[in-house]
């Protein structure tokens, strides 16, 4: 079966942010649109279950984010739970990654993305809040992540006015490393960075790329630029964002999330057993409205 929500839209992947969590303080993060402090975290049984209710519905991609995902330790535990057929990836900055990279293979996790800002140290520091021993571990995660073969690794750099001119170095490095680099427009919010030009550096690419191929996932470009793999993801003003969205969230204190931009129609999942889970799925799933075409916002 598949899920559909009141406009067509297919929902095969969900987003489970695992922990509010952070070791890493970055200045432009959207907490994957969770606001205020939670008043509980999510149990390792609900993430298993919320899990385990979606495949059952059809969902195939599952992320687990957060916060900072690998801060908790059950997350071993919780992928031996999950049901086959469902690939499990994980969004992290890295810092945890070395020590876990082969015990989350062995457990079941697919792939990885890495979050990584900046090649220099200084400037990852300026942008996250984090150490230069951070930034070498952020490195050897990316590194442990390959040779435990979650993969493809793919690099998330957030495109700032502080990283922009480092794009032809990060370029450099997915194709020396073999990882996919994902330039992310930064999703503006007041006060929380600025973001690069985006636009310049895709024209840039697209003179310089091989091949260009359009995913259905939000529509993002990739560009393939002698051996580099290089993946746009432009999430501002875009209808096509929403026209193409095809995930659920779920926030860290155990909620249903339709829109990442939204927070009036949340589904909670408390108390709720596997049948009553797939149930709060499907009302989650009418609730979904694209956000970008709405002429109120
Ligand atoms: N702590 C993990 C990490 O650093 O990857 C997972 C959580 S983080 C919120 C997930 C992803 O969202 C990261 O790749 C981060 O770069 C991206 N992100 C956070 N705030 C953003 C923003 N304002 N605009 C675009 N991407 C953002």
């Amino acid at each position: 079966m598949t899920l559909r929500d009141p406009f067509g839209r297919r929902v095969t992947g969900l987003r489970v942010a695992v922990t509010p969590r952070c070791n890493l303080a970055c200045l432009y993060c959207h907490h994957e649109g969770e606001v205020g402090s939670p008043h509980r975290v999510i149990s390792a049984d609900e993430i298993a279950k919320v899990i385990s209710a979606g495949a059952d519905l059809g969902i195939r991609k599952v992320k687990l984010t957060g916060g900072e995902p690998l801060l908790r330790d059950d997350l071993e535990s919780i992928l031996l739970r999950l049901p086959e057929g469902v690939e499990v990836s994980l969004t992290t900055n890295g810092i945890l990654l070395a020590e876990r990279a082969e015990s989350l293979a062995a457990a079941g996790l697919a792939r990885v993305n890495v979050s990584l800002d900046s090649l220099r140290p200084a400037v990852f520091s300026g942008i996250t809040g984090g150490t230069a021993a951070d930034h070498r571990r952020v490195l050897e995660g990316i590194d442990a992540a390959l040779g435990a073969g979650l993969l493809p690794v793919k690099v998330n750099f957030v495109v700032l006015k502080e990283n922009e001119g480092e794009v032809w170095k990060m370029v450099d490095f997915a194709r020396d490393r073999s990882v996919v680099l994902q330039l992310i427009e930064l999703l503006d919010q007041p006060g929380r960075g600025v973001g690069g030009d985006l636009s310049g550096i895709e024209a840039a690419l697209e003179a310089r790329a091989e091949d260009v191929v359009t995913r259905d996932m939000q529509r993002r470009r990739k560009y393939f630029i002698s051996g580099a793999e290089v993946e746009v993801v432009r999430p501002m003003d875009n209808t096509e964002f929403c026209a193409h969205c095809n995930r659920l969230r779920v926030t860290s204190d155990g909620k249903l999330k339709p829109c990442l931009l939204r927070n009036d129609n949340l589904v909670d999942l408390a108390g709720a057993d596997l049948e009553e889970m797939k149930r709060r799925i499907e009302r989650a799933v009418l609730l979904r409205s694209p956000y970008f075409c709405a002429r109120d916002r």
